[in-house]
């Protein structure tokens, strides 16, 4: 594989970009080597610069469910290019995508568009805050909600990556509101609440975390603290950018039918431009300015061209219930194909699905917990994705991370991705 302009703009990316990239995860750290520098996408490949082409399972981390450059997006972009970029004011289309939105997302009967993910869950903790006038918030071991101050506590994906867990600049005073509780372990959720008394605003997590390589809470986690939520007057938050439109059209809480007051969204709202929103509870929402004190604000909040992008691309979701059997589907028959490939060759590896998303995590110990994941062999993790890679897939770079399916990804794909996966299993055993 020749690569060579990949490496050539690496270089210089180095000497202009703190790590020649600018989001931490894209610069192959955790599994060797340089990134690849890509130039173009459709359906369900990735080309780079050299002319490389691969089948992906990263679609930019999530937004790009129907596949790379679809038609639908394209248009309503360059529909929504005639009439100029930006204009700072109130737009029909913001209208039109909340209504989408409430229509779509069960919990969801107020919302206020930002430009990230980030965004959406540093305003809801705020608003969570402001709402109960209390300053505690519980997340969890592994769960990755961004990089607001508040979360880079036990945090995962990029941040567990790259050994940062507890970023330096984090204040103390931050940190020490930030209170951090194993997933799927109820019990101590119960016990940091009895600790802290009266002081928690909300809590906050994945449904389904993605960040910690893909794990699904265990019958009754999510339920549980639902009720916990109930009987202490805490908000229950859920971050939904990952899982939001993807495990179903109203995200897992529609899946699961356990309702939290706030959702952040993000990744597949803004149809691969950037977009996030939170939303919730009439009640909660209403506090936000300037309906109500708690401040919140963006020049290029509900921008006319991204709108256009993630109204068309919650339309076609919304219209088209197919996308979701498909993507079981496709979920099913890869990860299927893949545990098959492990019991002809004799391995035992854990290989966490919902629908799709899923991590194969190089551990024979169930993944429940982020102590769980950390069991993995991040160094044969690295080599099964170089392995990958000469095979022409491209994967997440990164043990601690879930691999997303697009509707672009066809049968032949699967097949495809399936050879490769016994393949560089048999090179790397
Ligand atoms: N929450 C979750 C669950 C995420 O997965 C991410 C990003 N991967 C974020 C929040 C932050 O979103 P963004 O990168 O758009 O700021």
């Amino acid at each position: 594989m020749n690569t060579q302009i990949s490496e050539q703009l690496f270089q210089k990316a180095q000497t202009l970009i703190p790590g020649g990239v600018n989001s931490p995860v894209r610069a192959f750290k955790a599994v060797g080597g340089n990134p690849l520098f890509i130039k173009s996408a459709k359906g369900a490949y990735l080309f780079d610069e050299d002319g490389n082409k691969y089948i992906e399972l990263i679609n930019s981390w999530g937004p790009m469910i129907i596949g790379h450059a679809h038609e639908l997006i394209e248009k309503a972009v360059s529909d929504a290019i005639q009439n100029g970029f930006s204009y700072g004011a109130p737009t029909r289309r913001e209208v039109e995508i909340a209504e989408l939105i409430v229509s779509m997302v069960p919990s969801v009967e107020k919302v206020r568009l930002v430009n990230s993910g980030t965004e959406a869950t540093m305003a809801a903790i705020r608003v969570a805050r402001g709402y109960t006038g209390k300053d505690k918030i519980i997340k969890f071991e592994g769960c990755y909600h961004g990089h607001g101050d508040s979360f880079l506590i036990a945090a995962g994906s990029g941040a567990i990556t790259l050994g940062v867990p507890d970023s330096p600049g984090v204040t103390k005073g931050v940190a020490n509101d930030t209170l951090t509780a194993p997933f799927n372990d109820l019990e101590a959720v119960q016990t940091l609440i009895e600790a802290n008394k009266g002081n928690i605003a909300c809590i906050i997590l994945e449904p389904v975390v993605g960040n910690m390589g893909l794990v699904i809470p265990k019958d009754g986690f999510l339920q549980g603290l639902r009720q916990l939520c109930d009987k202490e007057g805490i908000v229950l938050i859920f971050d939904e950018v990952m899982t939001g439109f993807r495990l179903s059209k109203g995200g897992y809480q529609e899946r699961t039918g356990i309702i939290p007051d706030l959702t952040t969204m993000g990744k597949i709202i803004g149809g691969g431009m950037p977009v996030g929103a939170y939303g919730g509870k009439k009640e909660i929402m209403d506090r936000v300015a300037p309906a109500g004190p708690i401040y919140q604000a963006g020049t290029l909040s509900g921008n006319p061209i991204a709108t256009a992008a993630g109204k068309a691309m919650l339309t076609y979701l919304n219209e088209h219930p197919e996308v979701y059997t498909r993507l079981e589907e496709a979920g099913n028959t890869l990860t299927a194909g893949i545990r098959s490939n492990m019991q002809k060759l004799g391995l035992n590896y854990t290989l966490n699905q919902v629908g799709s998303m899923f991590t194969l995590f190089f551990t024979e110990k169930p993944v429940n917990n982020f102590d769980d994941a950390k069991t993995s062999d991040t160094q044969r993790f690295g080599q099964y994705f170089q392995a990958m890679l000469k095979r022409g897939i491209y994967l997440a770079p990164s043990q601690y991370e879930a691999m997303f399916i697009s509707t672009a990804l066809t049968d032949e794909h699967i097949n495809t991705i399936v050879e490769a996966n016994y393949e560089s299993l048999k090179e790397i055993i």
